[in-house]
């Protein structure tokens, strides 16, 4: 779409995943643009303004909605802040009229996941959670692979999602503002991906977590969380995520006529698809390529397309919420030592 037909975004927090990812992904969409920036810190705010083309006008401050609600290029407000702060700017963003994409995980309590969702409803203002996976094209190949049979029925997921945290990410250590530590930062892909991919709702979790005694990190929150998730298929996906080992974000899934090894299933780049198969009397490994696609871009567009449509998109506000229920009753498991029914 040409630029003035565009749906215009502002990005609300400009840390890592906004300035790295989220702002040059602007650059390859095609039905989303930049329009404006919020931001705590507003010499760093006027700098990236500077680098976007964005106008030091459209450079609001956290306080400023009155503002935000009037400027009428604001059709959208991506919230790219510490967990525990989405809420907050979501309520806001609907109360001043303008749609929101909100990041995973979309809150860090049940209870706010529904004032948001309240809250957009109430504005009728669409409310899309960027579970990015969704939105990207081999995460997508495996959800056909499985659900249209051919290989037979998927019973079985393994997921791990682990990444040595480094200590400056100070909030991600802070429970009050991430909510919990390795699962809903990055054992979230896991369990997401499981529904995701079958299109069920788990009707049991068991968990467990880990953290190693004395480190620092983790003293408010899990360095490891392991889970099993049980579908009324008699689909089992198996989770592992950690904020102590090094980069690993793979997926594997058994069929009857397949097994699926999905290496960076979680990752921003570089995914790489392996079906081993049977083919008449040999056993081969197909190679899946697809067309490399930035997944922000392919989720913006899909925010944009919502407004444009008035399509509901496809990870609203319920999906955050479905797997805010799921973490809690895992946390649960973990602390009972007994397997939670959902
Ligand atoms: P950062 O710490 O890098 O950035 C967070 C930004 O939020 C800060 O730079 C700041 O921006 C703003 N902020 C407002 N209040 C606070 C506060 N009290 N403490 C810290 N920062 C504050 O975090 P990330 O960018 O890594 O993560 C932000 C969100 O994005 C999280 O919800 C996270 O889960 C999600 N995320 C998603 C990923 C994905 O792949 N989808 C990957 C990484 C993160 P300012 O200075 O402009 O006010």
């Amino acid at each position: 779409l040409p630029p003035g037909e565009r749906v215009g975004f502002a990005v609300l927090g400009l840390g890592r995943l906004a300035l790295e990812e989220i702002l040059p992904a602007f650059g390859e969409a095609k039905k989303a643009r930049l329009v404006a920036l919020v931001s705590g810190t507003p010499d760093k705010a006027k700098l990236v303004a500077r680098q976007h083309g964005i106008a030091p006008e459209a450079v609001y401050g956290y306080g400023d909605w009155d503002r935000i609600k009037a400027d009428p290029a604001i059709q959208a407000v991506y919230v790219v802040t510490p967990n525990a702060l989405h809420r907050e700017a979501v309520v806001a963003a609907a109360a001043a009229g303008k749609h929101v994409l909100c990041e995973k995980p979309m809150a860090t309590s049940v209870a706010d996941c529904q004032a948001m969702i309240d809250a957009c409803a109430a504005a009728k203002r669409h409310l899309m959670i960027a579970y990015r996976c969704q939105y990207e094209p081999y995460n997508r190949a495996v959800q056909e692979l499985v659900r249209d049979g051919r290989h037979g029925r998927a019973l079985l997921y393994d997921a791990v999602n682990t990444q040595n945290m480094a200590a400056p990410t100070q909030w991600r250590f802070v429970k009050s503002l991430a909510g919990g530590g390795a699962l809903p930062d990055i054992g979230l892909y896991c369990l997401n991906g499981a529904r995701f991919i079958t299109g069920e709702e788990p009707v049991e979790v068991f968990g467990h977590t880990y953290s190693t005694p004395g480190d620092p990190r983790f003293r408010e929150v899990e360095e490891q969380v392991t889970f099993t998730m049980r579908f009324p298929s008699g689909f089992v996906a198996n989770c592992a995520a950690s904020y102590g080992l090094h980069e690993n974000r793979r997926l594997g899934i058994g069929l009857p006529g397949a097994a699926v090894a999905f290496d960076n299933a979680f990752a921003y780049t570089g995914q790489r698809l392996q079906v081993a198969q049977r083919d008449g009397q040999a056993e081969t490994v197909v190679d899946r390529r697809l067309a490399a696609k930035n997944q922000f871009a392919l989720e913006l567009d899909h925010m944009a397309e919502c407004i444009l449509t008035g399509r509901r998109p496809r990870t609203p506000g319920e999906e955050g919420l479905a797997d805010q229920r799921i973490m809690d009753a895992i946390y649960r498991s973990a602390e009972t030592g007994q397997p939670v029914a959902l």
